[in-house]
C-alpha cells in the first residue's frame, strides 16, 4: 500500500476522520462560493447546523448543470492566484465543466494516483506508458503526476499513434499501459492485423491501468488474454479530481474508494433518497479537502453500489462496484431500461465477436427500434451465411432472455466499425423525445 495508515485505517477512525474533515469543506464551500450559500440558505440549511452523518440528506445536491451555469470559474472558493491548474470536460453538450486545482489539491490527486498504481502492484521498478491524452482532460496529466510520485519511470506518451506506442513499448521495456479499455483492444487489433507472428511475450508488459469509460469483465477478460497482462480498473471523474477517486486492488472485485478525500452516498436517482449500503442507485460525492473546486453532494450519474467486505488486500476502505452505467445514459427502450454496459455482456458472450459495436436506437412511428451493429472475427465472417443468420438469431434470443428487448442484430464485417483512441462512441440515439 502506498499510504498504509489510511488505506487499512479502522472503519470508526475514518468515520471520525471525515466528520471532521466534512464539517471544513461545507464550511468552506458556504463561505467562499454564492452559489452554495444561495442554496443551503434556499433548502434552509447553515453549516452550524451540520454535527452528524446523518444531516448529509438536509444538503442540495449540486448538479453538472450548476458547474455549466457557472462557467468558467464561478464554483471556484479561492481566488485565481491560489488556482495552479485547471482542467475541463470536452462539453460536447453545453458549456465546458471548468475545475481548479491549488497546489495543495495537486498534491491530493497525485496521491490517489500513486496510492491506485500502488494498489495494482505497479512500483518505483517500473516502467509506465501513459497513452491517455495530455491536455484539459484529467487522465493525462492525473496519471502522469501520480506514476512520479510513486516514483516509476513515466513516459508522457499520449494517446493514439499505435506503431510508435509498440515501439517505445518494445525499445524502453514498459511494464505498465495506462490507457481507455478501448484503445487497448485498438493495440490489441493493430497487432494482429499489421504484426502477424507478434508474440506478445517479447514485450515486458504486465499490467494495464484503463478508465474514463464504462467497462466490463468481458471486456478485461478479452484485454487480458489478447495483450497477455492483468487489466486493472480506475476510475475517477474530471468533477470529482480525476482518475483515482477510486481503484481496484489485487482482488479485481470492486473499487476501494479513497475515502480521507472522498464522502460518498448511494442515492435513488428518482428520489434523491440515501440508500443502504448494498443497494444500487447513483453515486453522490462531497470533497473533503478540496480547496479550489469544492464539491459537495455532487450528482455523478454513475450507478453503482457500496460495500464492505474484508477485502483479502487488507484494504479497510469502503469498496464500490465497477460501474454498471450511467443514470442519464441509460436507455429506456420500449420501456424496459438498458445500459449500453449490458448489451456489451450478452455480446461478449459469444464466439467470434469481437468487442466493436454500436447501438442505434431510433423511433418508427411510436415504436422504438433498436439495432446493435457488432463486428465478428474473419473466420466467422468467411464462414458460410447459416453459420452467420444462426449467430445473429442467438444473439437476439440472448437479448429478448437478458434484457427484455428485441434488437435487430447486424453482424458488421471485421473492422468496419469506427475506432477510436480516446472514449468510443457506443450508442447513437436518433430519437426525438
Ligand atoms: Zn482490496
Amino acid at each position: 500500500m502506498f499510504n498504509r495508515e489510511i488505506e487499512s485505517m479502522p472503519a470508526e477512525k475514518m468515520k471520525e476522520l471525515q466528520l471532521g474533515r466534512l464539517k471544513w469543506s461545507i464550511r468552506h464551500a458556504y463561505d467562499n462560493v454564492p452559489l452554495y450559500k444561495k442554496k443551503f440558505d434556499a433548502a434552509g440549511f447553515h453549516p452550524d447546523q451540520f454535527k452528524s452523518f446523518d444531516d448529509m440528506k438536509r444538503i442540495p445536491f449540486l448538479t453538472k448543470q450548476d458547474m455549466r451555469d457557472n462557467y468558467p470559474f464561478g464554483l471556484f472558493a479561492v481566488p485565481l492566484s491560489k488556482v495552479v491548474r485547471v482542467h475541463a470536460s470536452s462539453g460536447t453538450t453545453g458549456n465546458a465543466t471548468v475545475v481548479g486545482l491549488t497546489k495543495n489539491d495537486v498534491n491530493t490527486f497525485a496521491e490517489i494516483v500513486a496510492r491506485s498504481l500502488a494498489s495494482y502492484g505497479v512500483s518505483e521498478n517500473d516502467i509506465v506508458q501513459n497513452a491517455y491524452g495530455y491536455g484539459l482532460f484529467t487522465g493525462g496529466l492525473g496519471l502522469h503526476y501520480g506514476s512520479e510520485k510513486l516514483g516509476a519511470l513515466t513516459i508522457p506518451m499520449s494517446g493514439g499513434n499505435t506503431p510508435r506506442q509498440l515501439m517505445l513499448m518494445r525499445d524502453f521495456g514498459t511494464t505498465v499501459l495506462c490507457s481507455t479499455p478501448s484503445y487497448a483492444l485498438n493495440i490489441a487489433d493493430y497487432i494482429e492485423h499489421n504484426m502477424p507472428g507478434f508474440d506478445m511475450k517479447s514485450l515486458k508488459l504486465k499490467i494495464g491501468v484503463f478508465g474514463a469509460e464504462p467497462w466490463t469483465e468481458e471486456m478485461r477478460k478479452e484485454i487480458e488474454r489478447r495483450l497477455k497482462i492483468d487489466a486493472y480498473d480506475i476510475y475517477g471523474l474530471s468533477e470529482v479530481m480525476g482518475p483515482g477517486v477510486s481503484a481496484e486492488c489485487s482482488e479485481k472485485h470492486g473499487l476501494h474508494v479513497f475515502e480521507d478525500f472522498f464522502y460518498v452516498e448511494i442515492i435513488d436517482p428518482d428520489t434523491g433518497e440515501i440508500l443502504p449500503e448494498g443497494e444500487k442507485g447513483e453515486i453522490v460525492y462531497t470533497s473533503l479537502t478540496k480547496e479550489a473546486f469544492p464539491g459537495i453532494r455532487y450528482r455523478s450519474r454513475d450507478i453503482t453500489m457500496l460495500y464492505h467486505d474484508n477485502c483479502k488486500c487488507g484494504r479497510t476502505l469502503v469498496k464500490m462496484d465497477k460501474v454498471s452505467g450511467r443514470s442519464d445514459d441509460m436507455l429506456i427502450i420500449r420501456g424496459v431500461n438498458v445500459f449500453p454496459s449490458q448489451i456489451e455482456s450478452v455480446l461478449m458472450g459469444f464466439e467470434g465477436v469481437e468487442p466493436h459495436y454500436q447501438i442505434v436506437v431510433d423511433r418508427k412511428g411510436s415504436m422504438d427500434d433498436i439495432e446493435v451493429m457488432v463486428e465478428i472475427n474473419e473466420k466467422i465472417f468467411s464462414d458460410e451465411i447459416k453459420i452467420m443468420s444462426n449467430l445473429s438469431k442467438n444473439i437476439a434470443d440472448r437479448f429478448r432472455s437478458a434484457l427484455g428487448i428485441n434488437a435487430k442484430i447486424t453482424l458488421a464485417e471485421p473492422h468496419s466499425i469506427p475506432r477510436s483512441e480516446g472514449k468510443a462512441v457506443r450508442v447513437i440515439d436518433k430519437r426525438k423525445i
